[in-house]
């Protein structure tokens, strides 16, 4: 076949060949300039209708495919491109459009300069007006938290919402220390729900939740649920009497872990289940055990006032050196290190 047009021998589509059929039946019309909109706060872009946080060079296809239509009968137009950044808002772009027509492979390029707006996306725009569902607080049982608690709190909120940020668009609205805890503002009432759940289970605590109408989105009515995480009023080390008995904690997460001081056994109560218990003032120092004028007893010796007390634990006790727990009236083995201010 011949093209009608300049008469190159090969295939044809209405009498011309690919290039003349592409000069008179052009693929696009390529716009003078592509808008971007682009979040002056996350970097976002948004093409189509939907924000995203993908890399300008790799967005730029389909952005194209979304400004730049197909000029009948052209539905499906391919686009590849080279990218010269003029300044950070600024890059000219040389493209070429393909698409495949009646058997043939078409192309067009053209040049055209994409221009980034600055602009402010959906989630960034939400948490600059400070707007926030959830309610996550962040309590412990009769008594302030501590400065470590306060900060190993924050970082686990801090990192998890950073990974929801990057997975959806969550975000943190702000952060309030009051009452000895902490208050974070969260965007979903679904992340608030979660943060709770992994506060309550990683640093030992009880969790409840209560929600408030406050308004409606889109003819729904919207709930503000506050959960309130209730960490346990023991710390790993605290001394505890419970049902008359002493026990040192040994670990606090989901369950806190408690060893009997006398007999060394350990077992794990939920939070609430300690709400009877009482912490008891005690010391924790590595002490030198000696013998007792009895025929097992061995003494402990405290190293700055000199007293002396028989260590009460069941088990074979050596003589040497160990930690105990030093109590107004009695003295045990721990299994826990010593205080390092003393001995
Ligand atoms: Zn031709
Ligand atoms: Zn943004």
């Amino acid at each position: 076949m011949f093209c009608v047009e300049c008469g190159r021998e090969g295939p044809t589509t209405g009498g011309l060949c690919p290039a003349c059929f592409a000069r008179k039946h052009p693929l696009v019309d390529p716009p003078p300039h592509v808008d971007v909109p682009r979040c002056q706060a996350c970097g976002s872009l948004l093409v189509g209708s939907t924000w995203t946080r993908a890399e300008l060079d790799q967005a730029v296809p389909t952005i194209l495919r979304a400004k730049v239509p197909g000029r009948p009968p052209f539905a499906r137009v391919r686009f590849t491109h080279v990218a010269r950044e003029e300044d950070a808002n600024n890059f000219a772009l040389t493209v070429k459009a393909s698409t495949s027509h009646e058997g043939l492979e078409l192309v067009q390029d053209f040049h055209t300069r994409l221009r980034l707006k600055p602009s402010l996306c959906d989630p960034c725009a939400k948490q600059r007006s400070r707007y926030f569902e959830g309610i996550v607080q962040v309590r412990a049982e009769d008594r302030g938290l501590t400065p470590g608690e306060l900060r190993a709190v924050r970082t686990f909120v801090q990192a998890r919402v950073d990974r929801a940020a990057r997975e959806s668009s969550e975000f943190l609205s702000r952060v309030e220390a009051t009452h000895g805890g902490l208050d974070f503002y969260v965007s979903s009432n679904a992340l608030g729900k979660v943060l709770a759940r992994e506060l309550a289970s990683a640093f030992g605590g009880t969790l409840t939740t209560s929600s408030k109408l406050f308004g409606q989105k889109q003819g729904k009515e919207v709930y503000r649920v506050t959960s309130l995480v209730r960490l346990s009023a023991f710390r790993p080390g605290d001394v505890v009497r419970r049902k008359g008995a002493l026990s040192e904690v040994t670990k606090v997460a989901t369950f806190l872990v408690l060893r009997d001081l006398v007999s060394g056994e350990e077992r794990r109560f939920r939070p609430r289940d300690l709400r009877g218990a009482v912490r008891v003032d005690a010391e924790r120092f590595a002490a030198d055990l000696e013998p007792a004028d009895a025929d097992d007893a061995v003494v402990a010796t405290h190293p700055e006032t000199g007293a002396q007390r028989a260590v009460t634990s069941r088990g074979p006790l050596k003589r040497g050196r160990a930690v105990v727990v030093w109590t107004a009236d009695a003295a045990f083995l721990s299994a826990l290190p010593g205080d390092p201010s003393k001995g």
